[in-house]
């Protein structure tokens, strides 16, 4: 188990005294919504305009074979009119969204509520005008420009569901989202540029066309200039369309269970599935756990660096920030680019208070050093987040003391594209956090800890099983698209009565909450069952090792041995005297058990394409099945699987 009993760090008093929830309202409104969640959602489904109230609040069930989902049945409602046309009023010149393109070059853009409405009552009409309505189904395949935020929106206005397909895949893993949902129209841009490079999404969109297998149009935006090839008849320019176009388009009146959109997981555990999401419980649930999680306040400039072709893309820079009228920032480029301060610079630029990041970034960030994050100002920043994988403590501290200076609380959101928003998570101005733990549950969620066995639950802390949840929240994923079955049997047929997670996870003594990383990684060594985050964790918090991944691969005696692939900082180079080192030091933090038995050196490790470790291709090339690795399309660089491939110890 984790080390938990760690010293906590408390928000302080001055924090306190601003933030929306302290300790004992967090207690208070925790107990309410799970005491009498009708009454509790009932009366938060407010926060968002209805055309049409709902008069029913929660209606779902859980038992395999039946599950069905359904919050605010009866009610009517159209999501962009909630994140445009509401806020016109009282906030019409207010920013909506703060658009920093990838070269550094001070042509930042301030896209106010009223010019966003404008363009996405456009984007609406174009929609319209080629063929798109209601139900009907719409690729985005954008790089992060605001267009990809317009075109989102402009789905939603129409009633069309969106299916966003990150601007890094590959043609096939294109053309099989489009297949899939049958989409009438594909989104593109000419060109996107991301760290200096242009990739032409044009290009990648032509021949993803060769196997589109129906009939679709092809919308292009124009972005970088590059040169492209032109169908007469299926493409069309997104400026050319807009020319004269009213902007004026009529929300639809949408049905609180009518799908959203439609979103595929990252992958790592596999086939990725299309999760749908719908649009009244999503969009109460991403708006509120945007204000209570970030602390959120009218005025502040929020920024989640994430891609909108991930679920926190969606939920947190597009849906949950502009229902409450927020400024959110939507940075094109990557971290490192044009060298590793681009973050802090545009932290300093615009005067962010929320920001909001992932671990694998943390910790790229934190290999080059603290001299980038020094050369800015960053007085502006007051909450501090992360998503997608366990932070290291190491990573955590970083995090809170070179970035933070110590005074911004920390949130560690545990979440997934099935749960739509935050589910484990601190509250700043409630929750005193303990670096590595995701803390406790949201408003009107129900962790349990079961044992992975027998599947009964495990009661009180101190203990370790799987992660499950015993009921419904608002946002929570109503099916695979197509395939009701498939959804049955990956959430809710091993532990009958539950949503599983697919996550491992310890309640320590304080009722904490640990992920310990994914159910298939969990090591069994002689007996123990050890999650690869704790001894990643170890192996970090070594000051050579920047990144770490452990998977187990088959021992005759032990069950399983611990295999630890381990990428060095910047300034320290591979030794057999530095490997035993870090044996050592592994078993010094954790004990003799949890021992590396291999260690291999890793200039790169496998990541999906939202930055989260594919240890099961890891585990692939340690047991020496790399023939078989599965599906990898959406690897982020295929090309370091060789090197670990090449370098494999354990023959
Ligand atoms: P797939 O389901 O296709 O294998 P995926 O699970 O990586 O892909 P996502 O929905 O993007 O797809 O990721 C959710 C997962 O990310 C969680 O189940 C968990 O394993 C991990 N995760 C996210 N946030 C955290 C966090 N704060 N702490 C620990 N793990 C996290
Ligand atoms: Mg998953």
């Amino acid at each position: 188990m984790p080390e938990t009993d760690v010293k906590k760090h408390e928000p302080s008093p001055d924090f306190v005294k601003h933030a929306h929830v302290d300790a004992a309202k967090y207690e208070e409104m925790y107990k309410a919504s799970i005491e009498d969640p009708d009454g509790f959602w009932g009366e938060h489904g407010k926060r968002i305009d209805w055309i049409k109230p709902y008069t029913k609040v929660k209606n779902t069930d859980f038992t395999y074979g039946q599950v069905d989902i359904k919050w605010f049945e009866d009610g009517t409602l159209n999501v962009a009119a909630n994140c445009i046309d509401r806020h016109l009023k009282d906030r019409g010149d207010q920013t909506a969204i703060i658009w920093v393109p990838d070269e550094d070059d001070g042509s930042d853009q301030h896209i106010s509520y009223n010019q966003l409405s404008s363009h996405v009552n456009k984007f609406a009409n174009v929609l319209k005008g080629m063929g798109v309505g209601r139900g009907d189904r719409v690729v985005i395949y954008l790089p992060m420009i605001p267009q990809a935020a317009y075109a989102m929106l402009a789905c939603a206005r129409i009633g069309a569901i969106h299916s966003v397909v990150f601007a890094g895949f590959s043609p096939d893993a294109l053309a099989s989202r489009v297949n899939g949902s049958e989409a009438k129209v594909v989104i593109t841009a000419d060109g996107g540029p991301r760290g200096g490079k242009v990739t032409s999404l044009k290009d990648n969109a032509d021949k993803a066309f060769e196997k589109i297998e129906h009939d679709a149009k092809l919308l292009v935006v124009k972005r970088a200039g590059n040169d492209i090839s032109w169908t007469d008849g299926r493409d069309h320019w997104l400026h050319e369309l807009e020319d004269g176009v009213s902007d004026d388009c009529p929300p639809e009146e949408m049905g609180a269970e009518d799908p959203l959109f439609i979103l595929y997981t990252s992958g790592s555990t596999g086939q990725p599935k299309g999760v749908v999401h719908t649009q009244g419980g999503y969009l109460v649930y991403t708006s509120m756990t945007h204000e209570y999680t970030f602390d959120y306040h009218d005025g502040d400039v929020y920024w989640c660096t994430a891609d909108v072709g991930w679920v926190t893309g969606h939920s947190y820079i597009v849906y949950g920030p502009l229902a409450n009228g927020a400024t959110t920032v939507m940075f094109e480029g990557v971290p490192t680019y044009p060298d590793a301060g681009r973050f802090w610079k545009i932290c300093q630029d615009h005067k962010v208070a929320q920001f909001y990041t992932a671990p694998t970034a943390i910790r790229a960030l934190m290999g080059k050093g603290n001299g980038p994050v020094e050369k800015y100002d960053l007085s502006s920043l007051k909450v501090l987040g992360t998503v997608g994988e366990p932070i290291n403590p190491e990573a955590w501290n970083w995090y809170d003391q070179v970035v933070g200076k110590g005074r911004c609380p920390i949130v560690d959101t545990w979440w997934q594209t099935e749960t739509g928003g935050h589910m484990l998570t601190p509250l700043p101005g409630a929750t005193a956090t303990k670096p590595g733990s995701a803390t406790q549950p949201f408003f009107g969620v129900q962790p349990v800890v079961l044992d992975a066995e027998s599947g009964s639950v495990l009661e009180g802390p101190g203990v370790e099983g799987v992660l499950a949840i015993a009921d419904s929240w608002p946002s929570q994923m109503r099916t695979v698209y197509g395939d009701h079955e498939r959804f049955m049997n990956t959430y809710f047929q091993q532990y009958k009565g539950y949503y599983f997670t697919e996550d491992g996870c310890m309640r320590d003594e304080d009722g904490y909450y640990w992920i310990t990383g994914r159910v298939d990684d969990v090591l069994n060594v002689s007996g123990h069952r050890m999650g690869t985050a704790e001894i990643e964790s170890a192996l970090v918090s070594h000051p050579a090792v920047n990144e770490a991944a452990v998977v187990g691969v088959p021992h005759e005696v032990k069950g399983q041995a611990i295999y630890c692939y381990v990428s060095l900082m910047d300034g320290h180079e591979p030794s057999e005297e530095l490997k035993k080192e870090l044996q050592t030091h592994v078993r010094t933090e954790i004990g003799p058990i949890a021992k590396p038995d291999f260690i291999q050196w890793a200039p790169g490790l496998p990541k999906t394409r939202s930055g989260k470790i594919m240890r099961r291709i890891l585990r692939k090339v340690a047991a020496n099945e790399h023939e078989q690795l599965g599906d990898t399309s959406t690897l982020a660089e295929p090309e370091v699987v060789d090197d670990l491939i090449a370098n494999r110890l354990n023959k």
